[in-house]
């Protein structure tokens, strides 16, 4: 397990970065800065210098200046009536940084412009160096308060869902049934949803990214619901299908074998496998039903701070899973015009095998 403190992940992406040949790190991508300071304000770039002996510098804006000493410690915190980011690339330049890391990943050609804008001319050509998502590729290996929040995240998750059968009446729109979620979700703690709620009934739950609309829930289908939660920064996904009324026997079929898939995934989860091999678990059960050709996304996904992050669990991911990571498990089948299928644990990847994180019940519901 990784170290904890904001300064052990300062150390580690220093380490890092000191590998890419960078004297400093140029990190704007907020989630990225959030977890290396602890600010969470929306305006900030942070200068990682790869030396133990210059301190780490926060650029945000007076609107922030309390809100930044408060949030952070070890961090010199300085206030810039401009952008953030170009206030950090004056500053890096003046304090003789010569070879500074940035996020190509993270970065628009028009702020490379500005970045490049901000320091002296001679310095243009060979100040910025893309060292790509070097911060939040260590982000996908959580630490243990990390653990600890995302565990509560994805409680809460598995609470609005056990909760939420009253509102699964036939005649409901979808978007009632999310803002019952959302209602819940505030009231428990949650600062926002982690994405805009799917709710996708009937025919509509074919599509696997329907959000809530005003269609209202039929006497008679499925029901997907698909949704998370921002707790303490930190983001919950999960995805259960419940059926209204009773099933046709190609329904309770496909119900059954994207059950099987995903529970599949999960078991094929441990450290040291592959994206691809995880991947392959749950689609060779969707192929052996020739269902496989309605799976049309991969199966998986990493998630913290942010709601998407990596590693990919999809085909020729070839990266190894690390103790730690925290992916999801998601495949689905959707049927055009008919009706679709998806469930959807958040799994905690140990050395053994997987934690499931979202233990809400998969059984069957017919309501
Ligand atoms: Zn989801
Ligand atoms: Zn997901």
């Amino acid at each position: 397990m990784r170290p904890v403190s904001e300064n052990a992940r300062r150390k580690l992406a220093a380490t890092a970065a000191r590998k890419s040949g960078v004297e400093a790190l140029l990190v704007t991508h907020l989630p990225d800065v959030r977890w290396l300071c602890g600010f969470t304000g929306s305006n900030a770039a942070l200068i990682l210098p790869t030396s133990a002996q210059r301190m780490p510098v926060l650029v945000t804006d007076g609107r922030y200046s309390a809100q930044a000493r408060l949030e952070t410690s070890g961090v010199k915190v300085i206030i810039a009536p401009k952008s953030a980011v170009i206030a950090a690339c004056e500053w890096a330049a003046e304090a003789k940084i010569r070879r500074c890391g940035f996020d190509d990943g993270n970065t628009t050609v028009a702020t490379l412009k500005q970045m490049q804008a901000a320091v002296p001319a001679k310095l243009r050509r060979g100040i910025f160096h893309p060292v790509g998502a070097l911060v939040s590729s260590l982000r996908w290996v959580k630490d243990a308060p990390e653990i600890r929040k995302m565990r509560a995240a994805a409680a809460l998750g598995c609470r609005l869902f056990e909760n939420i059968f009253d509102a699964l009446v036939p005649g409901a729109t979808e978007a009632e049934v999310a803002l019952a979620l959302e209602y819940e979700a505030k009231k428990a703690g949650a600062s926002e949803m982690s994405f805009p709620s799917i709710v996708a009934s009937g025919p509509r739950s074919a599509m696997p990214h329907g959000r809530a609309s005003s269609a209202r829930l039929p006497r008679r289908g499925f029901v997907t619901l698909d949704f998370g939660v921002v707790l303490d920064g930190y983001c919950s996904d999960m995805t259960r299908t419940v059926h209204m009324g009773p099933a046709s026997s190609q329904e309770r079929h496909v119900y059954e074998a994207v059950l099987e898939a995903q529970e599949a995934g999960v078991t094929a989860i441990r450290a040291g496998v592959t994206g691809d091999e995880v991947d392959e678990a749950a689609r060779s059960v969707l192929r052996r039903e020739k269902l496989d050709k309605w799976f049309t996304h991969s199966t998986g996904h990493g998630v913290g701070l942010e709601i998407h992050e990596g590693p990919r669990i999809a085909a020729k991911q070839t990266q190894k899973l690390e103790a730690g990571m925290i992916v999801t498990i998601e495949p689905g089948v959707y049927i055009p015009g008919k009706f679709g299928v998806r469930i959807e644990d958040m799994v905690l990847v140990t050395t053994k095998g997987a934690e499931i994180l979202t233990p809400s019940t998969k059984a069957w519901i017919e309501l």
